[in-house]
């Protein structure tokens, strides 16, 4: 007995002679087959194989009737996939060929043999266990790749799209129908395809592994994707699948993120890190080519600082950003402008050729960030420092040329408002490294570097001996005396300053009250204290000082504080109380260096003052016997006198001088004609000696005018 694999297989026989019929059906249950029912026409086969579901139909081709046994397995087949074997007697190549539409599982030709019948069941019932697991295996592909929101593209060897989901309909925008009759070239930005063409990620013409690369929406929209694809080897005409992946906004925020890294988010100019990247290149072709200067301009704002402290950081913010406006149509477009933070700009100068360009794009910038800003609820007039490297051949990294446009700027500021320094090669030397000197700076004070040095200031009616000012010196164990223009602003810049300027304070002070007890004859002598712009924005000023004078026993009367006209009028409302409340602790509060700044007494008067100190610059002039000068020097002291303010000369270095200060009745005065600024023991020697006379020689001088 034969036994089949698929026993209980279930059978439908189609054959209209009865006795044949039932011979088979004897033997299909012989071999272990279950046969559901027997069919003698066409269209009683149709309708059994509908209610009976059979596994297979054993099919006559010859069937009585007006349906033949093919066109019966061709309806059969077309309804329910039932695998179909035809049993026939005809094996001739026309009924064969016709049989094939019906796409039959097999033919056995009677009269047969059980072993024959059997291979061809059993044939059949495996290649349709196949094909059934084949078409459940191709759904489950086709609902993933419908579901899949990526998109998903089958593409010949040509590009053209064979098959697409619906995922990467949408992402185009196009129909199914649209997109397969188009080459995906067409969904390629341009410029990208360029790049792919010229591409090792191409594999016969074909894009292979993770690409990110723009494509072209209907819209038009530009499209960031991420696409991988797989190159099928082998295959006839399928040769890629690529799933692609809309990453624009990933894309976007990278944009953004690379823009933010290189840019300042305030004023949305490059920033640092930028302008290093072009100062490189710009170093790179100026090594390269003999004509290829550039220039580097380092601008600080002078008065930022107090701006923002005092009307807030909204109006500086706007004060910045007006700056950076300015600044761009001032420049040309291969120019670069970055902020490097705070209210440091750099501007990159490129294709020029002489210092003097750059010189005057420094003039043409400052005269215009001269002009007022009008800010929202202030109108701010200011300056700007500016340092100038002019870069050639010399230099070979970028941190060398904004080191020396560095040093420039800090000459800049150092040589007073609205200045622009052009680096030369021998001021590197003395600025070695400001940040050197920076940390220096910090510990001066606690190695006992920093003493103060006493200036007499004399009355020049009766040639006394008035006070002192108070000078810093900064013994610098290597480099000797630094003067204090080249470590104030350091200070001030660094907020050293407040600590450092109450150290002079509390020296000044204790030194005068000693002398005081140690001179009792000169007890009214008063001493000068320089104050810095930064101190005077200390809110807690008022407060410190006249703890210096508890700490100290000094009389308030016996202090002045020396402020310069620019400190004034630079500071805000709040700085105006401080000035207010020092003068009510009963010191004097004295402008210095009057003349080179705003130089409006008006001005000044707003201010609770009491002496106005005049700048060396006039007092020096005085010399040349000029009468335009000694005019500027007259209207001063009258208009000071007017206001009932005192005056004081200072840099006064020749008996002439002195002699036309007095002829305009100046009543103090200070400078070497007299006495440098000493330490204590030189200081106590010209005491002693003004104990009877207070310095008759000069005396002698100051009454004889
Ligand atoms: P200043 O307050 O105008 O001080 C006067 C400067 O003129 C001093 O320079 C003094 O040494 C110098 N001088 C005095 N007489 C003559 C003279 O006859 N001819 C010439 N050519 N110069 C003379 P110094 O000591 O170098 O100080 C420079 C500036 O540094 C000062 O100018 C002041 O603004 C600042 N400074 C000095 N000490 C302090 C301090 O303790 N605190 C602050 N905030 N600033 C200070
Ligand atoms: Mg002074
Ligand atoms: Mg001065």
């Amino acid at each position: 007995m034969i036994q089949p694999s698929t026993a209980n297989a279930k059978i439908l026989v189609v054959e209209d002679e009865g006795i044949v019929a039932l011979d088979i059906s004897n033997h299909l249950e012989g071999m272990g087959y279950v046969v559901l029912g027997t069919a003698a026409t066409g269209e009683d086969a149709i309708r059994k194989a509908e209610q009976l579901k059979p596994d297979l139909v054993l099919m006559d081709i010859k069937l009585r009737g007006k349906m033949d046994g093919i066109q019966a397995a061709d309806m059969i087949r077309v309804h329910s996939k039932i695998p179909i074997i035809f049993l026939t007697a005809y094996a001739d190549k026309p009924t064969l060929q016709r049989a094939k539409i019906s796409e039959p599982y097999g033919y056995v030709l009677k009269p047969f043999e059980d072993r024959e019948l059997l291979v061809a069941i059993e044939m059949a019932l495996y290649k349709n266990t196949m094909e059934r697991r084949l078409r459940e295996s191709e759904n489950r592909l086709r609902s993933i790749f419908n579901a899949v929101l990526d998109g998903v593209f089958v593409l010949d060897k040509l590009g053209n799209i064979l098959d697409v989901n619906p995922a990467g309909c949408s992402m185009f925008g196009y129909t199914r129908p649209e997109l397969l009759e188009n080459n995906w070239e067409t969904l390629v930005s341009a410029e990208d395809l360029e790049k792919f063409k010229n591409s090792k990620m191409m594999v016969n013409g074909l894009l292979s592994g993770t690409n990110e690369f723009r494509v072209v929406h209907r819209s038009g929209a530009i499209l960031w994707v991420e696409m991988n694809s797989a190159v099928l080897e082998g295959s006839e005409d399928i040769h890629m699948v690529g799933v692609m992946r809309d990453i624009t906004s990933r894309k976007r925020a990278e944009e953004q993120l690379l823009h933010d890294a290189f840019h300042d988010a305030l004023t949305g100019l490059p920033n640092r890190s930028l302008f290093i990247d072009r100062l490189e290149r710009a170093i790179q072709r100026g090594r390269r080519y003999e004509n290829a200067a550039y220039a580097v301009l380092l601008l600080d704002l002078d008065r930022f600082k107090v701006i923002n402290d005092s009307l807030g950081h909204q109006a500086g913010d706007q004060l910045l950003k007006q700056v950076a406006e300015r600044l761009t149509s001032l420049l040309r477009a291969s120019d670069t402008l970055a902020r490097f933070g705070g209210d440091e700009f750099a501007i990159l100068l490129e294709e020029f050729s002489t210092s003097e360009e750059a010189i005057k794009v420094a003039e043409r910038i400052q005269e215009d960030l001269k002009r007022p800003f009008l800010l929202t609820e202030q109108t701010i007039v200011n300056s700007t420092s500016i340092g100038i490297v002019v870069g050639g051949r010399d230099y070979e990294r970028s941190q060398d040329v904004l080191r020396d446009a560095d040093i420039a700027m800090y000459k800049a500021k150092a040589a007073g408002k609205a200045q622009h320094v052009l680096f030369r090669t021998d001021f590197r030397e003395r600025a070695i490294t400001l940040l050197e000197l920076e940390g220096d700076l910090r510990l001066a004070q606690a190695r006992g570097e920093l003493h103060v040095f006493y200036q007499p200031i004399f009355n020049l009616i009766d040639g006394k001996i008035a006070g002192f000012e108070a000078l810093l010196r900064w013994f610098h164990p290597q480099r000797g005396l630094i003067p204090p223009s080249d470590f104030i602003p350091l200070a001030e810049e660094t907020g050293l300053i407040h600590t450092i300027g109450t150290f002079v304070l509390r020296e000044a002070c204790k030194q005068l009250v000693e002398w005081q007890a140690k001179f009792p004859l000169l007890a009214g002598l008063s001493v000068s204290v320089n104050l810095s712009g930064k101190q005077l924005n200390q809110p807690d000023l008022p407060e410190q000082v006249s703890q210096v004078l508890q700490e100290t026993g000094m009389d308030a009367h016996n202090l002045k504080l020396e402020l310069t006209e620019n400190q004034l009028i630079d500071n805000s409302p709040s700085a105006l109380a401080a000035l207010e409340k020092l003068r009510q602790l009963g010191l004097q509060l004295l402008v210095d260096d009057f003349g080179v700044g705003y130089s409006s007494l008006s001005y000044v008067q707003q201010f609770p003052i009491d002496t106005i100190k005049i700048d060396r610059i006039f007092v020096n002039r005085l010399q040349d016997g000029e009468a335009r000068r000694a005019e500027i020097v007259q209207t001063i002291i009258q208009l000071a006198h007017e206001l009932q303010l005192g005056t004081i000369a200072e840099g006064i270095e020749t008996p002439q001088q002195l002699l036309q200060l007095k002829a305009l009745s100046c009543e103090y005065g200070q400078g070497w004609l007299f006495s440098k600024a000493q330490g204590k023991e030189a200081i106590e020697r010209i005491l002693q000696a003004s104990i009877p006379f207070n310095r008759p020689d000069l005396a002698g001088m100051a009454v004889a005018a």
